[in-house]
């Protein structure tokens, strides 16, 4: 059973900057099938269902490289403070106090309700009970990179180092045939992680053929205290525990001077740029058109909805163009086609993925998503890329396909039930402001 979406334009990705007016996209089990003028249709496929999507631009699903998901539920609990003393005084009290299936599996739920609506199709996490996180990505027909964290101190997930590698790789094992959901390791950052941890993940990573996501110089401060601890920059320490390479996921990145660069390129890194979290926690700005322009594949995240505070890849996509230009005083920097492909196919690059997802291309997966471009906001339309990246609000996202299953049709959520999340969010915020009260 072939079904053909029938947009005003295409936006394939691959090549870069490619627009295509009246063309079908024609999706069977799954899977990009072909791409074609729509006046071919009839010709090459006869018995294909037709969905027309008049007005709208169908992009490839975008891939949010760095979110902890659950915390969606923590949305303005704390704002306005210093990454050290927001984590150490506000979220990590409070994770204490709440943290377990229960709410992992409830704050998952709203967050997939909210990427999806913004046209996110795969999401790259990075939080506790990743089993129950899965779980809820599978459920919801959303793709998924889960991670098995690892940090240096017990949370309910774990008490000790060998219990974060126990449990960790059980849920990789548990999810092993699961086509949706990819899982990696996720030590927390250098500053919580040990020598000996970082060894074991790097052996381990290589082993099992998965990819390691790190948050990385993320703020000032921590190339000094690692030289105090280890006697080491954070880059040197990593590269002497055998973990900068192709698999590495630096998420943050804003310490990093123009002499790393060529370092990085070199040994395959990439970089996950989340310029809401590294504003609104004053982090400082990651180089991104330097990176880009060495050669770094530099990919997009939102980070949790705690720092952000939404999970807006659109958004994000925005203030990555934006801020490359202001930080590095060239309007030219990181034109709206290349933060497209940020947000898309090079975060299909970064987690190995690239011929699976990330653009629209025969043989992909059809993880797509449709944006209407005729509503006040969006008109007039001279340049379809340019609007996407500098102009659509995340509510004119009117369908999201996911392995070719319409996950959001016409705004309505087919996998996720809205008014149950939404009742759920009021629930916990009651008994989140009791936690912490
Ligand atoms: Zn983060």
């Amino acid at each position: 059973m072939s079904q053909a979406l029938l947009p005003r334009w295409v936006v394939p990705v691959v090549p870069e900057g490619r627009v295509l007016e009246d063309h079908a996209v024609v999706v069977e089990s799954g899977r990009i099938a072909a791409v074609i003028p729509a006046d071919d249709l009839d010709a090459g496929f006869p018995g294909a269902e037709r969905i027309e999507l008049p007005e709208r631009v169908l992009i490839p699903g975008l891939i949010n490289m760095h979110t902890h998901s659950a915390m969606a539920l923590l949305r303005g609990l704390a704002d306005d403070l210093p990454l050290m003393r927001w984590l150490h005084e506000n979220i990590w009290p409070a994770e204490k106090i709440i943290m377990g299936p229960d709410y992992v599996r409830a704050g998952t739920r709203l967050a997939m309700a909210e990427m999806l609506r913004a046209g996110t199709t795969c999401f790259n996490d990075n939080y506790f009970f990743p089993d129950i996180t899965a779980e809820a990505a599978v459920s919801a027909g959303m793709r998924s990179v889960i991670g098995m964290p690892v940090i240096g101190f017990p949370t309910p997930w774990a008490e000790t180092e060998d219990e974060y590698f126990r449990r960790g790789l059980e849920v990789h094992r548990r999810f092993a045939d699961e086509p949706m959901v990819g899982i990696s390791f996720v030590p927390h950052a250098p500053y919580s992680v040990g020598d000996q941890a970082f060894r074991r993940i790097a052996r381990l990573a290589e082993e099992l053929d998965i990819v390691v996501h790190l948050h990385l110089l993320e703020a000032p401060g921590e190339i000094e205290s690692s030289r105090e601890a280890h006697g080491l920059h954070p880059l040197d320490r990593l590269e002497t525990l055998g973990l900068l390479g192709p698999r590495l996921l630096a998420v943050h990145m804003t310490q990093i001077g123009q002499a790393d660069i060529p370092r990085l390129a070199r040994a395959g890194v990439h970089v996950v740029h989340c310029p809401d979290s590294n504003m609104k926690l004053a982090s400082g700005i990651c180089p991104v058109a330097d990176l880009d322009a060495g050669g770094v594949n530099v990919c997009i995240g939102t980070d949790g909805a705690a720092s952000n505070n939404d999970l807006s890849l659109l958004a994000e996509m925005r203030q990555t163009a934006l801020l490359a230009k202001v930080s590095s005083g060239n309007p030219e920097a990181i034109p709206a086609a290349r933060a497209l492909s940020m947000a898309t196919i090079n975060g299909a690059r970064a987690l190995g993925m690239e011929d699976e997802i990330g653009s629209i291309e025969v043989g992909k997966q059809a993880d797509l998503a449709a944006i209407r471009l005729d509503r006040i906001e969006t008109q007039p339309v001279y340049d379809v890329i340019s609007q996407i990246v500098y102009a659509v609000p995340d509510s004119q996202v009117s369908d999201v396909w996911v392995a070719g299953r319409r996950i959001l049709d016409d705004r309505e959520l087919t996998t996720l039930d809205e008014a149950e999340v939404l009742q759920s969010c009021r629930e916990w915020r009651e008994r989140i402001s009791l936690a912490i009260d």
